[in-house]
């Protein structure tokens, strides 16, 4: 057998062991059991595993005494948290083993259902799991992030979509798993320190791609995300300033996302930060809006250019009277406080239509287009878009974009 298959189960509970045991041998994995801190110790020393379950209580101590241990040993193994406390305990300690630069796996609540940890075990064997600190730092070096590109567009064209901007999303093109998204590695890259690094990245790519959208004639503003991290950053106005002014950009031309969450984190220098940027005329945009806890007293003391609707707000809107309702109740909220809204996450022409008739002002979603890989952007923005949206993504199975024939846009020079 080989190492790949080497399992360990930490567990003080021996019938939550021998259940552990029986799905993974049912697997084919070697099983490796330990049921103290002691016993945790012998087995890796000297059974080499590849994937270790590591309960977080037990006995005399605790599961992030050994995450510790482990990160100590730069252990390799795929680490498998479980255990029955609150769910979120779970997600805390994960993200604690991630930061120790340990590969962490998905988490098992208990009661842990035998299908569930077979899944878990499967892809964790066939390597969905691993990506690590060190593996996504050498991604950053070497240039395999790119940036897809979103159309954002006006919802208030009769009948028409024209493409009024763009969103920025980062993927990793991988060189043996092809096109990784951004949720397989932002959390991790915040969680060890590689997201300053990694929108560094962003942000040069994304102003180089504005330089050449402009030589080729087409002049529409990116959004570029940035993480909760950044907003603490004090230099970070003047460095985007500095960047755009070296390309010779016109600052209109870059739009920063950020979410409700970072801004509330300490609201004081996200304040600072945010109103210099828009001192330099770079466009502030609160993404994800309607989602997570959000201090509504605090939205409008922001210097905020757009509220992004999440898509989750919009989501029922074609079937649920009541989600329609809801989202009235917000958009009349923007209106109020005279913030232009963006709609992700719009799937359908119902959607599309029920927002236009709100006077919402912006959109985005796979009804329009998935994000694109820069030529085929601007093939669209041309109107000679030389494949369907769908193509580029293949991962994921969202309805095809709407015919190209809808999309206009204003052009530096056509
Ligand atoms: P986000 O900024 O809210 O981006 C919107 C996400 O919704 C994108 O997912 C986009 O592909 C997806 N989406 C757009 N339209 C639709 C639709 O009609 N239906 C559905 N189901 N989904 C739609 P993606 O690209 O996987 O990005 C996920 C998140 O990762 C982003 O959410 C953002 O929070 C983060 N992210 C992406 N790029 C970056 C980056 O450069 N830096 C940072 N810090 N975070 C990033
Ligand atoms: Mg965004
Ligand atoms: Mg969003």
């Amino acid at each position: 057998m080989s190492r790949q298959d080497r399992i360990l189960i930490v567990d003080d509970e021996p019938e939550v062991r021998a259940f552990f045991r029986d799905v993974a041998e049912g697997l084919h994995f070697q099983v490796f059991e330990a049921g103290n801190q002691t016993e945790f110790e012998e087995a890796i020393g000297k059974d080499n595993p590849a994937v270790i379950i590591l309960d977080l209580t037990l006995p005399n101590t605790d599961g992030i005494v050994l995450l510790r241990d482990l990160a100590d040993r730069k252990c390799t193994a795929d680490v498998i948290l479980t255990s029955g406390q609150d769910a979120r305990v779970l997600t805390t300690a994960q993200r604690l083993g991630r930061g120790f630069g340990l590969k962490m796996g998905p988490i098992l609540p208990k009661p842990v259902a035998v299908d569930e940890l077979e899944s878990v075990l499967e892809r964790v064997r066939s390597g969905a799991a691993s990506i690590t600190a060190d593996t996504l730092g050498r991604a950053i070096d070497e240039e395999e992030l790119v940036l897809h590109y979103q159309p954002k567009v006006s919802l208030q064209a009769n009948g028409d979509f024209p493409i009024i901007g763009s969103e920025a999303l980062v993927r990793w093109q991988h060189p043996t798993r092809g096109l990784v998204p951004p949720g397989a590695f932002i959390p991790l890259a915040e969680d060890c320190g590689l997201i300053g690094r990694l929108t560094e990245v962003v942000l040069r790519r994304a102003i180089a791609q504005l330089v050449a959208w402009k030589d080729q004639g087409i002049a529409i503003p990116v959004s570029v995300n940035l993480s909760p991290k950044q907003l603490t950053d004090m230099t970070l106005p003047d460095r985007i300033a500095e960047a755009l002014a070296l390309a010779g950009l016109d600052p209109a031309l870059l739009v920063v996302e950020i979410t409700e969450q970072a801004a509330m984190q300490d609201i004081d220098k996200a304040t600072d930060i945010l109103t210099r940027l828009r001192l330099k005329k770079i466009a502030i945009s609160l993404d994800d809006f309607g989602v997570g806890y959000s201090s509504l007293i605090k939205l409008y003391q922001m210097p905020l250019s757009e509220l992004k609707f999440d898509r989750s707000l919009i989501v029922d809107v074609d079937e649920d009277a009541d989600a329609r309702t809801f989202v009235k109740a917000l958009v009349a909220l923007a209106h109020g406080l005279k913030l232009p809204i963006c709609v992700e996450g719009v799937e359908t022409l119902t959607t599309a239509e029920f927002l236009q008739s709100l006077k919402c002002q912006h959109a985005q979603g796979f009804h329009f287009s998935k994000p694109l890989p820069p030529e085929d952007f601007f093939d669209l923005v041309k109107g000679r878009r030389a494949r369907p949206a769908a193509a580029a993504e293949p991962q994921s199975s969202a309805p095809t974009a709407a015919p190209m024939a809808l999309y206009r846009t204003a052009s530096l020079a056509q």
